[in-house]
């Protein structure tokens, strides 16, 4: 029997970290040392108070649902934290919590679009933004950003991709994969643009915002332009904040008729985040904050230890940006060379290939994040194997150039 499916649903992807992450465990199998700097995880321990807070609520007999919505403790813990750090006032109701920011997203755009909707995302991206709005039935529109720019959209830019189908701009604030960060003033040019255009819903993915180095500070969308909160859905989550990618703890607050209409949908899919990590979530947000802290010094080392390796290798180049833990490194030079034509190189993606099969290294190529030719490196990991991977980087490149 063949199933034939929808065009929208056939076209999608896997997420390529994933199924490289597979590749890798593939190698490792046969026995091969993979150094794996294509995820998008952080090495660190999820801090000690919150697994406590897990274990007590996963011993407390019965683990029952929560609200849809999440629970009440959750919730209040959630809105306390937009008050503090981003100053932003939400009711209860204009608040959901979701497993993973990911089906924040997923909810809000399968609740909105309608047919023929466009969704704005500027590149380059997390790659899921586009099949999320694909799942949803939208077309994605690609708004380019350049090194002048520092890879963040311009207002020229947005007003040249709205048109009147546009449905949602994602401002994705660190961005992955470049790490840069709008400033308040980038934020507010934006919003002038999005005045004239009421039609535009703005979802704001702020899941990187604790990730930022050199005292860069952060700003986002809804808190600035005050005056479009209610057509803002400001996205976070704990699993980058506090080393919880598996917890599966994402949190949303935006307008209520928007919350109503994508609790609907998440009633009617998953219902509520697990219970016993939204517990965890809980202690997460209002526990102790020095492991974050400590973590994220941890992470400023490495980044300079990145740096000062990147910059003495030929054909490389990157420019540590202000966030995130990913370093986007243009292979032009790599790629132009002599050397990359006589071993058939031309391409970032034939790059990841060659660094897999050859040196055991696993990165993300730029394609996968719509620019090329970029690779995508993540120093989230423990620092001897930021070393071997980077180690490896180099031995390819000069094996590449003839060095
Ligand atoms: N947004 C960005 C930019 C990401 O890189 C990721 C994961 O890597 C997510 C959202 C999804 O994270 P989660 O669903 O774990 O909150």
């Amino acid at each position: 029997m063949s199933i034939t499916f929808p065009d929208h649903i056939a076209s999608l992807r896997a997420s390529p970290a994933s199924l490289l992450a597979k590749r890798a465990r593939e190698h490792a199998q046969q026995g091969r040392d993979v150094v794996l700097f294509s995820s998008g995880e952080l090495d660190f321990n999820t801090p000690a108070h919150v697994r406590e807070a897990a274990t007590r609520a996963a011993t407390k007999c019965p683990v029952s649902y929560t609200n849809v919505d999440g629970s009440i403790e959750l919730k209040e813990a959630v809105r306390q934290k937009f008050r503090d750090e981003n100053d932003l006032d939400f009711g209860l109701e204009e608040l959901l919590i979701c497993n993973g920011s990911k089906q924040a997203m997923f909810n809000a755009l399968v609740a909105t679009i309608r047919l023929g909707d466009e969704v704005i995302i500027p590149s380059p991206y997390w790659v899921s933004y586009l099949d999320l709005a694909t799942i949803a039935g939208a077309k994605p529109v690609i708004a380019e950003t350049s090194v002048a720019s520092d890879w963040k959209l311009t207002a020229e830019a947005l007003e040249a991709a709205i048109t009147s189908h546009t449905r949602w701009l994602i401002i994705n604030n660190p961005v992955n994969p470049t790490g840069s960060i709008y400033s308040s003033e980038e934020l507010e040019n934006l919003a002038q643009v999005l005045r004239r255009h009421p039609q535009v819903l703005v979802m704001c993915d702020d899941l990187y915002e604790h990730i930022r180095f050199d005292d860069a500070t952060f700003a986002t969308f809804a808190a600035v332009a005050s005056d479009m909160k209610d057509r803002t859905l400001t996205i976070n989550g704990v699993s980058k904040a506090y080393a919880m990618m598996g917890w599966r703890i994402g949190y949303c607050g935006g307008a209520r008729e928007l919350i109503s209409a994508m609790l609907k949908v998440q009633s009617q899919s998953t219902s509520n985040a697990c219970t016993v990590s939204q517990a965890a979530a809980v202690a997460a947000l209002t526990g102790p904050q020095d492991e974050r802290f400590a973590n994220l010094r941890a992470l400023a080392n490495v980044r300079r230890k990145v740096a000062k390796t990147l910059s003495s290798l030929p054909g490389l180049a990157w420019e540590p940006p202000s966030g995130t833990f990913y370093a986007f490194i243009s292979c032009e030079d790599l790629l132009t060379s002599p050397g990359a034509k006589r071993l058939s190189l031309e391409t970032d993606i034939q790059l990841a290939d060659y660094l897999l099969n050859k040196h055991d290294l696993v990165v993300l190529p730029g394609k996968d994040c719509g620019l090329s030719p970029y690779i995508r490196i993540n120093f989230a990991v423990r620092p001897e194997l930021v070393e071997k991977g980077l180690g490896r980087l180099g031995l390819a490149s000069a094996e590449i150039l003839g060095t």
